[in-house]
C-alpha cells in the first residue's frame, strides 16, 4: 500500500488540492457543488465521473453543511463505486492452453515493459510464460522483449524484422503448445499513425490465431499511459475500433498527477481494468484494488 500510494501521490495532491478550500462552513449549495465539480474535472476525472460524484453529494448533503473530510470521503467513495465493477484480474483460465493474450497500445506506452511484468506476475504463480515479439516494425521493439525475456527466463518467438507479425504470432502458439506453456503474451505494432495498417495487421493475427484455437485471443489488453490524461481516453476509442479491447492496463501512475484519468476510463468505457502500472522495473505492477485507489487518490 505504501509502494501504492507513491505511485499515485502527485494525483493524490492534486485532486485533494483541488478540493481543498471548496466548502466553507456554508451549507452546500448549488455554487458549491459547481465548484467541486469543476475541481473533479480539471483532476481527470472527466466530466461524466464528476457529474456523477456532484449528484451524489446534492443527494446526500444539499441544504446541509458539510466539512472538507466530509467532501472528500463522499468522493472517495463514489470513485470506488465507479471503480469496483470494473476492476477484473488477469487470470489464466484457458482450455486448451496457451491463453493468447494480445497487448496492444501506442508507441511508448508501456507496451513492452508491461509485457515484462505480466510475465513476471505469471510466473510468480507459478504459470509457464512464452513471448512472442508481434511488432516487427520497429527493430528496436524486437530487441527490447528479447532482452526482457532473457532477464526473467521466459522464452521468446521472435521473426525477423520487417517480417509477419501473424506468421510470429502462429510460431509462437506452436511452440507453446508444444511446450505445455501457459501463457502466450504477444507484443504488438503501436502505429496509430497508420491505422488501416495497423488494423490489418492486428486483424490478421487475430485471424491466423483463430485457426488454431477459436478462442484466441482470449484477451486484448490496452495499455494506456496515464501521463497522457484526456488523450488516453481517445485512444481507448480508437483501439475498441481497431483491434476489440477486453481490457485495460494504465501505465505510468508514479510521478503523474493525471491518474485520475483511470477513473474518468472506468466512468466512460466500463472495460475491465487488469492492472496498474506503477514503475519501471518487473515488479512495479500492482493488482487493481479500487477501495485502495479510491482511498489513496481522494
Ligand atoms: P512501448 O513503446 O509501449 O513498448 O513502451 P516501453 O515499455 O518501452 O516504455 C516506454 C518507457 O516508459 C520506458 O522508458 C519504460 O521504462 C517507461 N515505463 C513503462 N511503464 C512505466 C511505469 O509504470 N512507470 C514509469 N515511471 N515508467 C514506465
Amino acid at each position: 500500500s505504501d509502494r501504492l500510494f507513491g505511485g499515485f501521490r502527485k494525483t493524490s495532491e492534486r485532486l485533494s488540492g483541488n478540493l481543498t478550500g471548496v466548502v466553507g462552513t456554508a451549507k452546500l449549495d448549488d455554487a458549491t457543488l459547481d465548484e467541486v465539480e469543476d475541481a473533479l474535472i480539471v483532476s481527470d476525472l472527466g466530466p461524466a465521473a464528476a457529474a456523477r460524484i456532484r449528484a451524489k453529494l446534492s443527494e446526500q448533503r444539499f441544504g446541509r453543511e458539510i466539512t472538507e473530510r466530509e467532501l472528500k470521503e463522499t468522493v472517495a467513495e463514489e470513485i470506488a463505486a465507479i471503480l469496483r465493477p470494473v476492476a477484473k484480474p488477469l487470470e489464466i483460465v484457458a482450455f486448451p492452453r496457451p491463453q493468447v493474450i494480445l497487448v496492444i497500445g501506442v508507441n511508448g506506452s508501456g507496451k513492452t515493459t508491461t509485457i515484462a511484468k505480466l510475465a513476471h506476475w505469471f510466473q510468480e504463480d507459478d504459470y509457464g510464460v512464452m513471448l512472442a515479439a508481434g511488432d516487427t516494425f520497429r527493430a528496436a521493439a524486437i530487441g527490447q522483449l528479447a532482452t526482457w525475456a532473457d532477464r526473467l527466463g521466459v522464452p521468446i518467438v521472435r521473426g525477423p524484422q520487417g517480417g509477419d507479425p501473424a506468421s510470429v504470432v502462429f510460431d509462437g502458439v506452436k511452440a507453446a503448445t508444444d511446450q505445455g506453456i501457459d501463457t502466450l503474451i504477444v507484443d504488438t505494432a503501436g502505429r496509430l499513425q497508420n491505422k488501416r495498417e495497423l488494423m490489418d495487421e492486428l486483424e490478421k493475427i487475430r485471424r491466423v490465431l483463430g485457426r488454431l484455437n477459436p478462442e484466441a485471443p482470449h484477451d486484448v489488453v490496452l495499455v494506456l499511459d496515464a501521463t497522457n490524461g484526456q488523450n488516453a481516453l481517445s485512444q481507448i476509442e480508437v483501439f475498441k475500433q481497431v483491434a476489440g479491447v477486453t481490457g485495460l492496463i494504465m501505465t505510468k501512475l508514479d510521478g503523474t498527477a493525471r491518474g485520475g484519468v483511470l477513473v474518468a476510463a472506468a466512468e466512460q468505457y466500463g472495460l475491465p481494468i487488469h492492472a496498474i502500472g506503477v514503475g519501471e522495473q518487473m515488479d512495479d505492477l500492482r493488482p487493481f484494488d479500487p477501495d485502495l485507489v479510491a482511498r489513496v487518490i481522494a
